[in-house]
């Protein structure tokens, strides 16, 4: 495999390998990678529990939009936030304001918490080592970065990343709800309880949020960690991978062929 077509697979691979899943070749063989169904086999620790998956009603219908139109309405929502003071983070030290990245008719859309000190430079979410995990697992997913949608609570760094406090969190969401009303994706991740807390209005563990359905604004919502909790503790590497296996279920999606 070369260039662009063997980038989605090599992350696949190498998000694999950080689950400690090494053997994708059979014993002898040339190449040929093990089938699917051993590999997911591989990687589904043999004490995972079946997924408690709460029946909800299907996501409500998305008003009919071109990309061009939810182009132009994220880019109207960017505009009213402006060079935003409508928050005490606007005076802690940001450097740009991170709104969103992706497609505008994203099916699935990651919210995360904030941004760190490398998003806050560039002005994109999750572009450091979280980001690069976070596209690792996206690759694994079989879609491209550019297919889904990535937001956070707060658009404005928290002074040395620490958790947004209420009131910030509470101003700024009201852009995510538009952003999130524009592109209407079926299915939303929660990365780490301080998303989960300000899109479901409850405080919970994360530990009780994962592993069922919850509903936001038309989607269906899935809770997993933070890809920067990962990088902490990679332990929980594989939890991780069963949150996205209930989400590519959702959304009929596969790991990327093979070859
Ligand atoms: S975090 Fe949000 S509400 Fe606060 S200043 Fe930044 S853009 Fe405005």
């Amino acid at each position: 495999m070369r260039g662009e077509a063997a980038q989605p697979v090599q992350a696949w691979v190498d998000y694999f390998r950080d689950l400690g899943i090494h053997d994708f070749y059979r014993p002898g063989g040339p190449a040929p990678l093990a089938g699917d169904e051993a590999l997911e086999a591989a990687a589904t620790p043999a004490a995972m529990a079946p997924l408690d998956l709460a029946p909800l009603p299907g996501p409500a219908p998305v008003p009919a939009a071109s990309m061009p139109d939810r182009a132009a309405a994220l880019l109207a929502i960017r505009n009213d936030i402006g060079d935003c003071t409508r928050c005490p983070l606007a005076y802690a030290g940001r450097r740009k304001i991170v709104f969103g990245d992706g497609s505008p008719t994203a099916r699935l859309m990651f919210v995360g918490e904030g941004p760190g000190a490398d998003e806050d430079a560039q002005g994109v979410p999750f572009v450091g080592k979280a980001g690069q995990l976070l596209n690792n697992m996206i690759a694994a997913m079989g879609l491209a970065r550019a297919e889904v949608y990535i937001a956070n609570i707060v658009k404005c760094r928290p002074p040395n990343n620490r958790v947004p406090e209420p009131v910030e969190a509470n101003t700024c969401s009201q852009f995510l709800l538009r952003q999130i009303d524009v592109v209407g994706p079926e299915v939303i991740v929660a990365l780490g309880a301080t998303a989960a807390t300000y899109l479901l209005g409850v405080k919970q563990s994360l530990g009780s949020l994962r592993g069922r359905w919850h509903a936001c604004r038309g989607a269906k919502l899935a809770v997993t960690y933070h890809p920067a909790f990962l990088l902490r503790d990679p332990s929980q590497k594989a939890e991780a991978w069963k949150d996205l296996r209930m989400v590519m279920g959702e959304l009929g999606l596969k790991p990327p062929a093979r070859g």
